[in-house]
């Protein structure tokens, strides 16, 4: 396609974004680009939300976040910084520490970093214990769960009110049809944008919901901001009913553009609000005490079942 001229400005564009039907310049993208952010936080979230952590593992969607939100919080004088979580990723967990500092520092904004190792064992250890198939479960599925627990009790510990991540829209989708053809409708309820806080559970948000992992992509790239080029070790590439679903949307998308921001906003807004959620009530872990569906909760079950497996190893 030949380039056209910016929608705005009419100079020559660098960016088409085919859901906008519109060329844009790399000025008048940076600013498309924040107002559909601004958008979904003044639908979705609080004026003032408290003080705000927001995850940054270094990836071009928590970059794009972590840019495109300090400054909505920056106008709103909402005190805000960086949660970088350091799971001890032989060779990347440093690399994109120090690709997260530098976005931070070129913000003003301090980086706190919860680290895996003070709970006695980091991710490479669960690498191990998965390969020799000590634990059977796989690493990418153990490591979103240290994740939220990580993000929670440091928020919480810190006295934070709200935890932003970067989930974006390709992940929405993948997770939405994930959660209908499993027939786990309620799960669907974890996508919502903004989720409140109780007990020791800390406010979440997804600002990125509704925004194209490649828009995020070229957001980084416009405002000269760096990510992560390392891949992570035990990243296994395999494709699993998710990835698969949200390629074949984003692929119908490509013909029919925005029908995936579509498919968001009508799960948000239409189909989340009828879930009846299962009177499930929560217990407070005898371990750790943090709130869990079980007791002990899956974080404090693991860190005993690592800790075992390490020690019988040593013997
Ligand atoms: Fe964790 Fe998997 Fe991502 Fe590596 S690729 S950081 S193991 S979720
Ligand atoms: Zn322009
Ligand atoms: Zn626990």
């Amino acid at each position: 396609m030949p380039r056209g001229k910016c929608r705005v400005c009419g100079r020559e564009a660098e960016y088409w974004v085919p859901w906008a039907n519109a060329w844009f310049c790399r000025d008048h993208y940076i600013e498309y680009y924040n107002r559909r952010i601004k958008r979904v936080w003044d639908k979705y979230f609080p004026n003032d939300p408290g003080d705000t952590l927001i995850a940054v593992s270094g990836g071009k969607d928590s970059v794009a976040l972590l840019y495109s939100v300090s400054k909505i919080l920056m106008e709103k004088g909402v005190r805000h910084n960086v949660l970088f979580i350091d799971l001890g990723i032989p060779g990347y967990s440093d690399e994109s520490l120090k690709i997260v500092k530098w976005n931070a520092g070129r913000l003003g904004l301090n980086v706190e970093v919860a680290r895996l190792e003070d709970y006695g064992f980091t991710l490479r250890d669960i690498h191990r214990l998965v390969k020799t198939r000590r634990i059977r479960r796989p690493v990418c599925s153990i490591c979103g769960m240290i994740k939220r627990y990580l993000m929670n009790r440091y928020a919480y510990e810190h006295g934070y009110s709200l935890v932003l991540t970067g989930h974006n829209l390709d992940d929405m989708i993948g997770f939405t049809l994930a959660s209908l053809v499993s027939g786990r409708i309620e799960d669907l309820v974890k996508l919502r944008p903004y989720v409140e806080g109780h007990d020791r559970l800390v406010a979440r948000g997804k600002p990125l919901l509704f925004t194209y992992g490649v828009e995020n992509k070229w957001y980084v790239e416009a405002i000269g901001a760096r990510i992560v080029e390392a891949v992570c070790p035990y990243r296994t590439g395999e494709s699993s009913v998710n990835t698969e679903l949200r390629d074949a949307v984003l692929s119908v998308d490509k013909k029919h553009p925005g029908l995936a921001i579509l498919m968001a906003r009508n799960t948000v807004d239409k189909l989340i609000p009828r879930i009846r959620l299962p009177g499930k009530t929560l217990v407070r872990c005898s371990v750790c005490g943090y709130p869990s569906s079980s007791d002990p909760c899956g974080f404090c079950r693991l860190r005993e079942k690592v800790s075992r497996l390490l020690s019988s190893k040593k013997k």
